[in-house]
């Protein structure tokens, strides 16, 4: 295996996840994926059906169910944010991502409840234990039992060490899905008197602004009552409280294990396929909506701005 992958070839793997490329077989888990390249030097990713097409072969997974759904193209997006946020955008052209631990949530990243924190241990002590007894065919465990016990514990305090060094490798820009506003996430984000908008796009404008990174991972937060349920060693970056599902939170995440030094990520982003509307607050004085286009305007940026639903007055 080369480990050699292109950005086509990263693109292919993160869109085809869940499909041999070539003849559209579903992969089941622990299916066998393989990424690399054929004759012509295309990039394939394809299950053992198809896996003779391989002229170079990259890399080789267990496949397992992405960690996220993927809205459709279609997916209304919402961002509240106050001004001072509005005006970074624009000036740097460019998408704020948070480190995860700097989001204000203590359960962003959590695998469980800390009282269930036993469960968690045992399960995975005596997976690595069987792991370790059970090595690979080729391969025979010549260890004692004592041994082994000693290097599942050492294994068991290294995933504690990657859950803790992963938040701190994840940044995030946080969305809310939504075909309408919401005043609970107004007043939340804006809250009165702050000069605030949301700002409106789709998950197609979202992800073609970023460039269509395949390194971008951009999906829904699944909601969990971590009280009866843990969230994967590898998904919990897209598991949060059941308490918040009203959120409906769509995250762009990005991995970086080189900028542990900083709380945020600034990533070029498109404003003109990201922008389709600039809301403004219900909460704002009235004088705002021409401080607001006026700033727009020095920026050369072309984005609709709207008053707010909240603001349409009802009849009797
Ligand atoms: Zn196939």
């Amino acid at each position: 295996m080369t480990q050699r992958f292109t950005i086509e070839l990263r693109r292919l793997q993160r869109d085809c996840h869940d499909v041999c490329c070539m003849c559209g077989r579903l992969f089941k888990t622990a299916d066998t994926a393989h990424s690399g390249y054929a004759q012509d030097a295309s990039p394939l990713y394809v299950g053992d059906c198809c896996a003779s097409n391989l002229k170079e072969t990259a890399a080789r997974y267990y496949w397992q169910p992405r960690a996220y759904d993927i809205p459709g193209d279609d997916a209304s997006l919402w961002r509240y944010m106050d001004f001072s946020k509005f005006v970074l955008l624009l000036k740097e052209k460019a998408l704020y991502f948070a480190r995860a631990d700097h989001v204000g949530d203590k359960f962003e990243g959590a695998k469980g409840v800390s009282t269930n924190r036993t469960l968690w241990d045992d399960h995975y002590l005596r997976f690595f234990q069987e792991a370790v007894r059970n090595p690979p065919p080729g391969h025979t465990c010549s260890l004692s039992d004592e041994e082994v016990q000693r290097e599942a514990e050492r294994l068991l305090r290294d995933l504690r060490t990657t859950g803790q060094r992963d938040l701190r490798n994840s940044y995030l820009s946080c969305w809310h899905e939504s075909e309408t506003e919401s005043e609970a996430l107004w007043r939340l984000y804006c809250p009165p008197p702050c000069a605030g908008i949301a700002i409106h796009t789709n998950y197609a404008s979202l992800n073609h602004s970023l460039g269509d990174d395949p390194d971008i991972a951009i999906g829904r937060v699944r909601y969990i009552d971590f009280r009866r349920a843990f969230a994967g060693v590898n998904d919990a970056i897209f598991r949060k409280r059941y308490s918040l599902s009203h959120e409906r939170e769509v995250r762009a995440v990005i991995h970086d294990h080189k900028s542990q030094e900083t709380v945020g990520l600034l990533r070029p982003v498109d404003l003109a396929l990201l922008l389709d509307q600039a809301v403004i607050s219900p909460f704002t004085s009235t004088w705002f909506e021409a401080v607001l286009k006026e700033t727009i305007s020095k920026f050369a940026v072309t984005i609709e701005v709207a008053t707010s639903e909240l603001m349409l007055e009802p009849f009797y």
